[in-house]
């Protein structure tokens, strides 16, 4: 048996969180176990939170007791805060000498314009940094029993998106290209535009028997998965209700499922969270 040769101080040294700086966090998709040491960090000092839709709320227990918090994402129909409108309201906080928290689901640099807001930043001569976060396309596909990859299977893996600021697909992704060179395709935002996409997809030389899994609220207590395959996806998006947000997963990998799948059940998070509710 090894030991640890060094025991680091818990927790572990994390950088100051200085008034006037954005921090740019993200938050994962939804369980808030799987929330970085940063982002709690970044939590408990921040002055006030600005968060997206897509953040389960529950990690705001972590928050300041006195945090501003401010909802930046749609709700209840109404239209969600234009992405000028945004990075603007960080940097009016920054400059009054907040320490601003943008929260975001999942990675903030994948497809959560946190680019975007990062490059508002630095125009504005805002300092800022970033916290990383499980995207929802490999904390999703982990809590689904589907390996993004194994030696078996797949020597490579595309994170897509199918839906481009336009409101369409894409078109600056070749999709046969797409559908020749990526074995296991992950797709976030594809639920809309499902037919073009599976379209495309067989149209660049994919079968419609591969399997294609979706995975719904991923990593929370409303998780659910479908599987299903390109020739069928369509069909059974519609005849399962299935509804955003969700993640489709092309590729063999979606076969472990049926081994692997059961490791987690977000049935078994219900009583636990009655439990500590209760408390
Ligand atoms: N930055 C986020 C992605 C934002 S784009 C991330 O890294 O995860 C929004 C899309 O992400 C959704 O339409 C959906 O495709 C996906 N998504 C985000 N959270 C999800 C979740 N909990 N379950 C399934 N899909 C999710």
């Amino acid at each position: 048996m090894t030991t640890a040769s060094r025991v680091l101080p818990f927790p572990f040294p994390q950088p100051p969180f200085l008034p006037g700086w954005v921090w740019l966090v993200g938050a994962g998709p939804g369980d808030p176990g799987l929330l970085t040491l940063h982002a709690a960090h970044a939590l408990s000092r921040a002055d006030v939170v600005v968060h997206d839709a897509l953040v389960n709320t529950d990690v705001l227990c972590l928050a300041r007791p006195d945090a501003e918090v401010i909802h930046a994402g749609k709700r209840g129909g109404k239209p969600s805060a234009s992405q000028p409108d945004i990075s603007n309201r960080l940097i009016a906080l920054a400059r009054a000498n907040k320490r601003v928290l943008r929260l975001k689901g999942g990675d903030p640099f994948i497809f959560g314009r946190g680019g975007e807001e990062a490059r508002a930043l630095v125009a504005a001569g805002v300092p800022f940094r970033v916290v990383p976060g499980i995207t929802a396309g490999i904390g999703g596909l982990a809590y689904a029993g589907i390996p993004a990859t194994t030696r078996e299977t797949n020597a490579a893996i595309a994170f897509v998106t199918g839906h481009a600021a336009s409101g369409t697909v894409p078109d600056n992704v070749d999709w046969s290209a797409l559908a020749q060179s990526a074995s296991v395709l992950v797709i976030y935002m594809a639920v809309k535009h499902l037919e073009t996409i599976v379209g495309r997809l067989m149209a660049g030389g994919r079968s419609p028997e591969e399997p294609l899994a979706f995975i719904c609220s991923a990593t929370t207590t409303r998780q659910r998965v479908v599987t299903s395959t390109l020739g069928r996806a369509v069909a059974d998006r519609d005849a399962q209700g299935v509804e955003a947000p969700a993640i489709v997963v092309v590729g063999e990998v979606v076969r472990l499922r049926e081994t692997l799948g059961a490791w987690w059940d977000p049935a078994e998070l219900l009583p636990a969270l009655s439990e500590s509710a209760a408390e």
